[in-house]
């Protein structure tokens, strides 16, 4: 690190340090935790905003680390920096899948099971081989199985996705817009992806009330995705006033602790079982 004066690093060389020790520890931690097994699935409902039904669950990742439960946020950026993402993701694939199996094999499945990938895993070269080679390991079909892909992943590089998203579609896998609104040039991927559903993001959700204009924004979204016969979710629903205003605007289908917070097998399997 460069000394700005004798003995004294400056702000920055010493927040880089910081960042550097914490990012090297992480990936070795990570690391460790592929080779133990420490990762476990998570189910969040996905729930008809008319009738309260459940219509799909979303998987999230959970790191059991030493009794403590590390939320993605956490290590999701180190994992894709570092490219461990690649198999972190294949895990949440693969019992996913096995899930997905489980619950049609025990007649409790309720809609798709929802799978986040990341840009790094969309476009590693195996990508659709990895995932033709765990629908025959596990026995799963792909129409069980959404797909969750993020516009920063489309916009990395647009026309390699367009191509990659074709032929998943074309293995029967659906595909959702996650994190919708947050990235750049939505409109025009609306019209040239092959994307069945939208979540519209937490952030404009969660202010719908205070801000006028994510009312507006909000409304045009579910408009836009009904007229286009792409269905359309809201995610991070927590409150009666946000259930019913976009109840109001014809929302599909809600995600959000309205419903339920993310829950572990056994007990996301009592609501199924329901
Ligand atoms: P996401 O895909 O946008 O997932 C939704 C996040 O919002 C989850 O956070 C969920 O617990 C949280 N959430 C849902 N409803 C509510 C609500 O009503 N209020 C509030 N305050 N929060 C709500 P989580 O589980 O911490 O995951 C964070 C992010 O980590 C996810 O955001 C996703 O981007 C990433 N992630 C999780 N699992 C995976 C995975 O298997 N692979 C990849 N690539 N990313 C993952
Ligand atoms: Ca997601
Ligand atoms: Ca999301
Ligand atoms: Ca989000």
């Amino acid at each position: 690190a460069k000394k700005t004066t004798q003995n004294s690093y400056s702000f920055y060389d010493l927040q880089f340090k910081k960042d550097a020790v914490y990012y090297a520890e992480t990936v070795s931690n990570l690391k460790q935790a592929i080779e133990k097994g420490e990762f476990e699935l998570y189910f969040q409902p996905q729930n008809n905003a008319q009738t309260g039904t459940i219509v799909g669950m979303e998987v999230l990742l959970r790191w059991n680390h030493k009794g403590k439960m590390i939320p993605p946020d956490l290590f999701i950026p180190v994992a894709e920096k570092s490219g461990l993402i690649v198999e972190i993701g294949n895990f949440a694939l693969r019992k996913g899948f096995k899930t997905a199996k489980k619950w049609h094999d025990e007649k409790i499945a309720k809609g798709r099971v929802s799978i986040n990938i990341s840009a790094r895993q969309l476009t590693h070269l195996d990508f659709i081989n990895t995932l033709k080679s765990m629908l025959q390991e596990s026995g799963c079909e792909a129409s069980w199985i959404e797909l969750e892909i993020t516009e920063s992943s489309v916009l990395e590089n647009p026309d390699l996705v367009i191509n990659l998203l074709q032929k998943i579609k074309a293995l029967g896998f659906y595909i959702s817009m996650d994190d919708f609104g947050t990235g750049y040039s939505s409109l025009s991927y609306l019209k040239n992806l092959p994307i069945d559903k939208l979540k519209i993001d937490r952030s404009f959700i969660m202010s719908i009330q205070t801000e006028p204009k994510n009312q507006i924004i909000v409304k045009t979204t579910i408009f836009l995705g009904n007229e286009l016969g792409i269905h359309v979710l809201a995610e991070g629903v927590e409150t009666e006033e946000e259930h019913s205003f976009l109840l109001e605007n014809k929302i599909d289908s809600i995600q959000g602790y309205y419903y339920s917070k993310p829950l572990p097998l056994n007990k996301v399997e009592i609501l199924l079982q329901a």
